[in-house]
Order: structure tokens, then C-alpha cells, then sequence
């Protein structure tokens, strides 16, 4: 499928005016008709409720369009369970799915009421420790091992994960809770990241919900939901197909009735904690060329760089790149499209076919709206960049503003040495 950006040369023109690349830009249609999409595909199961991965994209201008869709959030760490509480989601509406856990976050996503799903069994005495006591409600995290695989071809590898506990050790951890007074249990086990094939909640549903009925059927534990987590994934690459969300949330309701309801835990809410899914396609990273240089490559450079958005130096990720304005040019350039940084894997892309650059062309790097800006960091002392928000109407909101050197050297704000700078 041809890769077409949400806005065009003349959007980011009278953007870059107020706002100079780089930046981060995120389309609120598609972030609102991919919610609706996805909470029609799940309609089916009373209970069921999408918990945002805020790791994807930490920002409360997201969250709360995410919220207005009945969307809870998924936090894995005491700065994103502030960010939750500050933007009104309360008690279940948080889930705490975190791992190598500190003590202090435990108690922090207890006080707010929040689901704790725990990642391992001698977490168990860590959070009893911590509280004094084991809530009521309590979620555990499932690490099956080996390898998952599924039908495409496409494979993930439990056995080589650190997140979960063992068959066995789900067993002991739900009689264990039981037997201190946990009343209402959950599953969770997340076992492939970025799946693009409509099987890979189905055939993990098909795992969690039959351990799901041999738990409750051999500890007693009442469990209220099953937590199919995140995973799945978007097409990075203009050849592959997208996921159809309304097939993924049928194909889950097909196990659903084959497996849990005539174990007579037809009631089990289903959760999701998507990340990638529900913002991934909805953002991207605006860039504009500002040097090219011919050596022993064609290189462009561009004045965003790996912290603006780490997955090609970090993984090799492939992100699509539109040259706004040259969308219908053949591409007949090879290019290394780099940023700043003093580390040559600082490359969003290499040996791309790209259509002819020039200075001042704006660059649009796809999909980048999970896992892009929050994965970023400050090395060379680059700054984060802004986040703005492609409103319905075509307006544009600042989401976060820019860091400047002041923020950068902030954590200098105790002593005098770099006050002609920090203050
Ligand atoms: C990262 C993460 C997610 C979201 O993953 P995506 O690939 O973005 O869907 C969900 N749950 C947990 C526990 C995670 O760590």
C-alpha cells in the first residue's frame, strides 16, 4: 500500500512559520477514528476496555482524546502514573504493568487505585511488604517460554523475554494471592511486539484463556479479566498490509465463545494495553534537509536525529520518508538520510531510493507517533523537540513546547556554574 503522509507541503509550510522543525506532528481524525474502530471491533465483550501504553506517547493532550473513548492507561513507571492521575484517570482506570519494580511504585499505583499486574512471583511478598497488605483486585503477568509462533511465519521469543512467570509459578502466585485475600484476578501476557497479521491476539487469546480456565478451575481464583495487553502492530513498510482491527476483534470473539463460555466464564472482561496500534500510524517526525554531501555516499542531512526518534539507530527500524512536494517523483536518488549526532548509526534511513533532494526540502518521516518521541533523549545535548497536534478543523495546537538549553541544564539548577545558561 502506497505510504501517504497526513499533510501536505503547503499544512507544513504555514506550520513550520510558528513552530521550526524539527517537530513532532500528530493527527487527531486518525487517532479518534482508529479509537472508534477499535472499541467497535471489542463491542461484543461487556466488560472490555482499552488501556493506553503511555510509554508509546507520554502526553496528556493524547491521553485525554484517548480517555473520551473510554480508553484507562497503562503505566509502567511513578512519572506515567502521575500523568494518568493528573489527567483524571482514577483508580481502575490505571493499570500498573511494570517490571523490576521499585518498591515505592507499588505504593504509589496502590494509593491511586490502580490495577497492579505483577511481573513476577516474588513480587508477591515485595508488594505485601510494600502496602501491607495484597489488594483486593491483582492482575499477574504469564511468561509461557519457548517460542510463540504464528501461522504467517511471523515468531516471537517468550523463552528469551524477562517479562512473566511460568506456568508453574502462575499457579502457586494465584493460590498464593488467593490465600491472602485477593478476591478479583486478572491474566496479562504480551509474547510478540509489532505483529502485523490479523492472528496474533487470537491465537495469544487462545493461550491465555485456556490457562485461564485451568486456573480458576485448580486455585479457585475468580478471575474478572484477561489482559491480551499490547503487540499489535502497524505497517511500516508500504508493502505490508495492515491489521484490520473489526477481523482481530473477531477472531479473539471466536475463541472467546469456543473456550471460556462453556467453562462458564463467559463474564471475563478482555483488556488491551496498545500502544504502537493506536497512535503508531498517527504521528510522524517533520524534518527539513539542511545539508547534502557527496563522498563515498550521497548523504542528506537533516536537522532532526536519533533523539528525535531512536528506532532506526536502535533496531534498524524501517521508517517510510515522503519528500513533501515530491510525493509523485520518481525515485531515482540513493540517499543515507542522517542526523547530527556523533555516532554514524545516527541514519533514519540508508541506501533509501528517494526522489531528488534539496536544500530545504521538508522531509516526512512516518509513523512515528508511538515509541518516536518518547523514546528520546538528550546525547550531544540535543534538545526534544515540540509536539503538535493536527487538530479537525486544520488547526495546529502545541502539545509540548520545544525544550530549550534551560531545560537541558536544569539538573545544573543547584549550583552557580552554568547559571549564565541555566537561569
Ligand atoms: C510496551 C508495552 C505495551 C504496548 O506495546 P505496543 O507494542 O506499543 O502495543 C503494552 N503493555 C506493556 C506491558 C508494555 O510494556
Amino acid at each position: 500500500m502506497e505510504k501517504t503522509p497526513f499533510v501536505t507541503l503547503e499544512q507544513i509550510r504555514e506550520i513550520a512559520k510558528t513552530y521550526p522543525t524539527p517537530f513532532h506532528l500528530y493527527d487527531e481524525k486518525g487517532i479518534r477514528e482508529n479509537a472508534k474502530r477499535l472499541k467497535a471491533a471489542f463491542a461484543w465483550n461487556k466488560g472490555y476496555k482499552e488501556y493506553f501504553a503511555v510509554k508509546a506517547t507520554p502526553n496528556p493532550f493524547i491521553l485525554k482524546i484517548l480517555q473520551e473513548y473510554g480508553c484507562g492507561t497503562d503505566c509502567s513507571s511513578m512519572t506515567e502514573l502521575m500523568m494518568s492521575d493528573a489527567c483524571g484517570f482514577t483508580g481502575h482506570d490505571i493499570m500498573f504493568s511494570s517490571n523490576d519494580t521499585p518498591p515505592e511504585e507499588f505504593a504509589f499505583a496502590a494509593k491511586l487505585g490502580a490495577i497492579i499486574n505483577l511481573d513476577d512471583i516474588t513480587h508477591i511478598e515485595c508488594l505485601e511488604k510494600t502496602l501491607g497488605y495484597i489488594p483486593e483486585t491483582i492482575s499477574c503477568r504469564y511468561n509461557p517460554g519457548g517460542i510463540f509462533k504464528i501461522s504467517n511465519g511471523i515468531m516471537d521469543n517468550p523463552g528469551d523475554a524477562k517479562y512473566g512467570m511460568t506456568t508453574e509459578q502462575i499457579f502457586e502466585a494465584f493460590s498464593t494471592l488467593k490465600a491472602k485475600g485477593a478476591k478479583h484476578f486478572g491474566l496479562h501476557a504480551f509474547l510478540a511486539s509489532n505483529t502485523v497479521t490479523n492472528d496474533y491476539y487470537p491465537m495469544l487469546a487462545k493461550v491465555l484463556f485456556e490457562l485461564a480456565v485451568r486456573l480458576q478451575r485448580e486455585t479457585g481464583a475468580h478471575i474478572e479479566f484477561i489482559n491480551l495487553s499490547g503487540g499489535i502492530g502497524i505497517p511500516y513498510r508500504p508493502d505490508q498490509e495492515p491489521n484490520d482491527i473489526a477481523v482481530i476483534g473477531e477472531g479473539v470473539r471466536k475463541v472467546y465463545e469456543e473456550v471460556l463460555v462453556p467453562a462458564g466464564m463467559g463474564d471475563v472482561a478482555l483488556y488491551t494495553e496498545l500502544g504502537r496500534f493506536m497512535l503508531g500510524p498517527y504521528g510522524c517526525l517533520v524534518t527539513q534537509a539542511i545539508h547534502e554531501k557527496h563522498t563515498h555516499k550521497e548523504y542528506i542531512g537533516v536537522d532532526a536525529c536519533a533523539v528525535n526518534l531512536m528506532r532506526p539507530a536502535m533496531y534498524g527500524a524501517y521508517h517510510h520518508i515522503t519528500v513533501l512536494g515530491k510525493e509523485h517523483a520518481p525515485c531515482d536518488h540513493k540517499y543515507d538520510v542522517t542526523g547530527s549526532l556523533c555516532e554514524n548509526n545516527d541514519k533514519f534511513a540508508i541506501d533509501r531510493m528517494l526522489p531528488e533532494i534539496s536544500m530545504g526540502d521538508y522531509l516526512v518521516i512516518h509513523d512515528t507517533g508511538a515509541h518516536g518521541f518518547s523514546m528520546g533523549y538528550n546525547y550531544n545535548g540535543k534538545l526534544r523537540s515540540a509536539e503538535l497536534l493536527l487538530k479537525e478543523d486544520g488547526t495546529v495546537e502545541m502539545i509540548r513546547r520545544a525544550e530549550t538549553p534551560k531545560d537541558y541544564f536544569a539538573t545544573f539548577d543547584f549550583c552557580d556554574i552554568l547559571k549564565k545558561y541555566s537561569k
